[in-house]
C-alpha cells in the first residue's frame, strides 16, 4: 500500500433508551451484528449500513483501513461492562497497536449510555484521543437521533449524522464524512467542530424527513451553505433523542468549519435558533388505541392494508416491545384479516414452538418485562406458523442484513395473525411478516411496532397510516419519565 492514508475505522451503536431496566450485553450485539477486524468486509458487503460506505469510500480515496470492531444492536437499557469492554475495547486496542495512523473514521449512534458511562461516545471519543494523541484528524458518523455532547465535539473534528428519517443515507452519510477526512489528511483544511443547542429535550419534528417540517428546512439551508461557502465544510444535524437521562440530551447543531471561527458557531445558533422557534411543531397525529380503533371504521376502502404504528412500545426506540395495549384493543374490536407484528416474549414463542402447527394453544401473552406499559394478557389461538426467526432483510432501512427474531410463531387469535417473537426488532420490514407466511400486502390491517422508521417499507403499501401511542415505555409523554441528569428546566418538561 505504501503511502497510501491509514485510517481506522469501526462501528459501535446503541441508541440507549437509559429508563429501560433491560440492560444491554454482549450476546444482544452478539445475537444482531458484531465482528471484528479483517471479518467485517463480509459481514458488511452488500448492506446499507455504514460500514459498507466505508469500505467503499477506502477503495475511491486509496485508504489503507485499519479495521476496529462493528457492533450494533437494538436499542434498551445501558450498555453492559462486557459489551463496552469488548467493543470499545477492541476499538482502543486496535489504535493502540495500529502503528502510524493518519485519519480515524468511525460510526456510533450517537446516543449511547453504559453502565458506568452517561456520555459513552464522548468517553470513548476521549480515550481514543489519549492513545491517538491531538492531531489525528478524528470523524465520526452519527444516527439523526444522536445527543451530541460538549465532549464529543471537543474530540471529533467532523461530525456527520444522517440526513434521512427513516435513515436510508448511511452509505451517503459515510462518504460525505470520508471525503472530508480526506481532504484533511491531505492537509488541504483543518475540520474544527462547532457546536449550539437550546433548553430542548425534543424538537425538529423528532428529524422526520418525510415532510416539509423544520428538520427538512435546516437541512436543506445546510445543503445550500455547504455548496455557497468553502468554508463552512459540512453542517450536521441532531434531532436528538428523548428518552435519554443525559444532561445534554436533545437537538443539537454542528458545524464544522475550516479552522475555529465564531462565524461558525454563529451559524450553528441560528440554525439552533430555528429549532427552537419551531419547538412545538409536530407532524404526527396521536391516536391512543380507542381512538384508532374508531378511526379504522371511518377510513375509505382501497389497495393495501391499514398500517397502525405503535411508537410507544418500539424496541428502536427502546421500548419492550411486549406491550398488549394495542393487541388487547384489536383483539377486542374484531378486526378481521389482521396482522400484528411483533410481541416479543421468548416464554411464549418457546410455549407456541413446542405446541406445533395447527396446535390450539392457551397461552400467557406479553407484559413481563414491566406490566405497567401493556400487562399480560391471557389468550386461547391457533399456531399458524412456526419459524426460526431469521431472514434477510429487503427492506430500504435494513437491507441487505439478516435479522433474527429468535424461535418465532405466528399465533392466530380470531382475525388477528400475531408474530411472537423471541427477540426485540423494530418492525421495519416487510419481511418480518412474509417470512412467516403473512402478506402484509393482503392485510387489511397491520401493527407494527415502530415509530417512523416503518414508513420506508411500508408506506409504499398502505392505504393509511395510523400513529398510535399506546402508552408504553417510549410514550411521546416524557413527563411521565423519572429524569434525574437532564438539564433543567427545559422544553417540553418545564418550558412551553
Ligand atoms: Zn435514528
Amino acid at each position: 500500500m505504501g503511502n497510501a492514508p491509514r485510517v481506522l475505522t469501526g462501528l459501535f451503536g446503541h441508541e440507549t433508551n437509559t429508563f429501560s431496566q433491560l440492560p444491554t450485553t454482549l450476546a444482544h450485539f452478539e445475537g444482531y451484528l458484531l465482528a471484528f477486524g479483517d471479518d467485517i468486509p463480509a459481514t458488511v458487503e452488500g448492506s446499507v449500513i455504514e460500514p459498507a460506505g466505508v469500505e467503499e469510500a477506502a477503495t475511491e480515496l486509496g485508504w489503507e483501513l485499519v479495521r476496529s470492531v462493528v457492533a450494533w444492536t437494538t436499542p434498551s437499557g445501558r450498555v453492559a461492562r462486557d459489551a463496552w469492554d469488548t467493543c470499545a475495547g477492541h476499538a482502543l486496542k486496535t489504535a493502540a497497536e495500529a502503528g502510524h495512523l493518519d485519519g480515524v473514521l468511525f460510526s456510533m449512534h450517537g446516543a449511547m449510555a453504559a453502565v458506568d458511562h452517561d456520555d459513552a461516545e464522548g468517553e470513548f471519543l476521549e480515550q481514543l484521543r489519549g492513545v491517538i494523541g491531538p492531531d489525528v484528524p478524528v470523524a465520526i458518523t452519527l444516527d439523526l437521533h444522536a445527543n451530541v455532547t460538549d465532549r464529543m465535539a471537543r474530540h471529533a473534528d467532523i461530525i456527520c449524522a444522517y440526513r434521512t428519517y427513516p435513515h436510508i443515507d448511511q452509505v451517503a452519510t459515510a462518504k460525505r464524512a470520508a471525503g472530508i477526512l480526506d481532504r484533511a489528511m491531505k492537509g488541504e483544511v483543518r475540520p474544527v467542530s462547532h457546536i449550539a443547542r437550546r433548553d430542548l429535550l425534543g424538537g425538529l419534528d423528532s428529524g422526520r424527513t418525510t415532510v416539509d417540517n423544520p428538520m427538512t428546512e435546516l437541512l436543506s439551508r445546510a445543503e445550500k451553505l455547504e455548496t455557497e461557502d468553502d468554508d463552512v465544510l459540512l453542517i450536521s444535524v441532531q434531532a436528538g433523542f428523548c428518552p435519554a437521562d443525559l444532561d445534554e440530551a436533545g437537538p443539537t447543531v454542528v458545524v464544522c468549519g475550516d479552522g475555529r471561527d465564531a462565524r461558525f458557531q454563529a451559524i450553528a445558533e441560528t440554525y439552533m435558533d430555528h429549532a427552537w422557534e419551531t419547538r412545538h411543531y409536530d407532524s404526527n397525529e396521536y391516536l391512543d388505541v380507542a381512538e384508532a380503533m374508531q378511526r379504522l371504521g371511518q377510513l375509505s376502502d382501497g389497495e393495501g392494508p391499514v398500517v397502525i404504528a405503535d411508537g410507544s412500545d418500539n424496541p428502536g426506540s427502546g421500548a419492550y416491545g411486549d406491550s398488549t395495549f394495542l393487541l388487547d384493543g384489536m383483539i377486542k374490536a374484531g378486526l378481521e384479516n389482521a396482522a400484528f407484528g411483533t410481541i416479543c416474549d421468548p416464554d411464549a414463542a418457546a410455549q407456541l414452538v413446542a405446541a406445533g402447527e395447527g396446535a390450539t394453544t392457551t397461552v400467557r401473552l406479553g407484559g413481563k418485562v414491566d406490566p405497567t406499559y401493556g400487562p399480560p394478557i391471557d389468550i386461547t389461538g391457533e399456531v399458524v406458523t412456526v419459524t426460526d426467526g431469521s431472514y434477510l432483510a429487503l427492506g430500504p432501512r435494513w437491507g441487505g442484513t439478516i435479522q433474527h427474531l429468535g424461535p418465532t410463531a405466528v399465533l392466530r387469535i380470531g382475525g388477528v395473525d400475531v408474530i411472537v417473537a423471541s427477540k426485540r426488532v423494530q418492525c421495519t420490514e416487510l419481511e418480518t411478516f412474509t417470512h412467516a407466511g403473512i402478506d402484509p400486502r393482503e392485510k387489511d390491517v397491520v401493527a407494527v411496532k415502530s415509530i417512523h422508521h416503518f414508513r420506508a417499507a411500508y408506506a409504499p403499501i398502505a392505504r393509511h397510516v395510523l400513529i398510535v401511542d399506546s402508552g408504553a415505555l417510549a410514550t411521546k409523554d416524557f413527563g411521565k419519565l423519572p429524569y434525574k441528569n437532564l438539564r433543567r428546566p427545559i422544553f417540553p418538561l418545564d418550558l412551553d
